[in-house]
């Protein structure tokens, strides 16, 4: 689960991107169209290896879908909290502030030192010894682990906040949302 930053920038521009479908994974040029190359042998090896009639990129093995270029910042649902908080915003999974408001919140924040009491140890959390298909046993099998998050983790994600903020107030935006 994560949490998406935006901005509500009027007319983002738009443009198309391809990228190859995943029925054609089988194509031999299915990784150089990963990285970009559609040129006219890629395509046909694609297509050659798509699936007739696939919803998604309707046999050609192609898929294309719209991007715009509106500012995002997408975080994981508990970094999104640690960032709301040391900005001192009320957490909630979605919500609004204008841009002053946002100004104001990345600077409180930057100039105190909230962020410390903010930080997450590293957490991974083990399983009971169990059986594995190879016949030996793994003790402590790893079952969830959490990355630490540091000051300067927490620091840095406010700056690309604020990062965030002055594109979508050049653009002509006047509120941050998130959801
Ligand atoms: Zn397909």
């Amino acid at each position: 689960m994560s949490i998406t930053f935006s901005a509500n920038i009027s007319d983002p521009n738009t443009h198309s991107v391809s990228e190859p479908c995943l029925c054609a994974q089988m194509a031999e040029s299915f990784s150089a169209a990963m990285d970009g190359d559609f040129s006219d042998a890629v395509k046909a090896d694609l297509q050659g290896n798509a699936q007739d009639g696939c919803p998604w990129c309707k046999g050609t093995g192609v898929e294309t879908r719209t991007q715009d270029d509106r500012p995002e910042l997408n975080l994981a649902n508990d970094n999104a909290k640690r960032i709301l908080a040391v900005l001192n915003i009320p957490f909630d999974h979605c919500g609004e502030i204008t841009i002053p408001e946002a100004r104001r919140a990345v600077l409180r924040a930057l100039n105190s030192s909230g962020a410390e009491a903010l930080e997450r140890p590293e957490e991974a959390v083990y399983g009971r010894p169990r059986a594995q298909e190879d016949g030996s046993v793994a003790l402590r099998p790893l079952r969830s682990y959490s990355p630490p998050l540091t000051t300067d983790d927490i620091l840095s994600r406010v700056r690309r906040f604020s990062a965030l903020i002055e594109e979508a107030a050049n653009r002509g935006a006047t509120c941050i949302y998130w959801n």
